[in-house]
């Protein structure tokens, strides 16, 4: 469990978060331990401290390296289409603040996430230090099987839009994993969520639109 003083998670920050969860609540998310980790999850840290006041907007804001930490919603989105379990092994690609991460490790489940830009690595992994939340963070190209040894994954989770599916990563699924990302063009994205049936085959089930920053990598753009 977070645990923050004062100073760094004031009573007006939990206030906005609580109000945030609320409208993500209303735009239907209902996931109970997606709620619960939205609601102890200070996202205002996982920002540039200029933006703390829109912190608790569903907004994205830029992080740094051309990135962006993702819309609550999105995160929420993303989170809720896992169906995450304490202690599975989840898989996120594309570790951007960390803000992602820390909901899924808030969660309890053995999450690697990896990351293309060092400094966004280095400060996401200060930031769940801080927090208290344990999670392996991998500096990398996660298009690719650099995650190979620590599989299979029961979730995969990619924060960036890729142009189809990696194979590389639909062989790190475990049998009945789901994983759940963006496919589409560099201005937007259709999500989807792969499950991975008993024969090895996916059921390929197309979602909503979104719109991410490209994942870019061997078997991305
Ligand atoms: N999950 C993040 C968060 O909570 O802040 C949002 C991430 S941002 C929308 C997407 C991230 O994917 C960026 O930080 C980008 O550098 C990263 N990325 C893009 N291609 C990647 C790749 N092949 N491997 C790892 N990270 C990648």
């Amino acid at each position: 469990m977070i645990e923050l003083s004062l100073e760094l998670d004031s009573y007006k920050d939990k206030g906005a978060r609580r109000r945030l969860v609320e409208e993500l609540q209303q735009k239907g998310i209902v996931d109970k331990q997606v709620i619960r980790a939205l609601n102890a999850v200070p996202r205002h840290l996982f920002i540039h401290k200029d933006f703390r006041s829109h912190a608790y907007l569903d907004k994205a804001f830029p992080i740094g390296d051309g990135q962006t930490i993702s819309q609550p919603y999105t995160v929420a989105y993303q989170t809720q289409m896992l169906h995450i379990q304490k202690g599975e092994k989840v898989l996120e690609i594309g570790t951007g603040s960390g803000y992602q991460a820390a909901i899924i490790a808030e969660m309890g489940a053995q999450l690697t996430s990896i990351e293309r830009h060092i400094g966004l690595h280095e400060s996401a992994k200060k930031m769940l230090d801080q927090l208290g939340l344990k999670a392996n963070l991998l500096v990398g190209d996660g298009s690719s099987d650099l995650a190979n040894e620590l599989g299979p994954f029961d979730k995969i989770i990619v924060t960036a839009g890729a142009p189809k599916v990696p194979m590389s990563l639909a062989n790190q699924l475990a049998i009945s994993g789901t994983m759940i990302i963006p496919i589409g063009n560099e201005k937007e994205q259709i999500m989807h969520s792969l499950i991975k049936k008993p024969n090895g085959e996916f059921e390929v089930i197309p979602l909503t639109k979104f719109r991410f920053v490209p994942l870019i990598g061997e078997q991305a753009w």
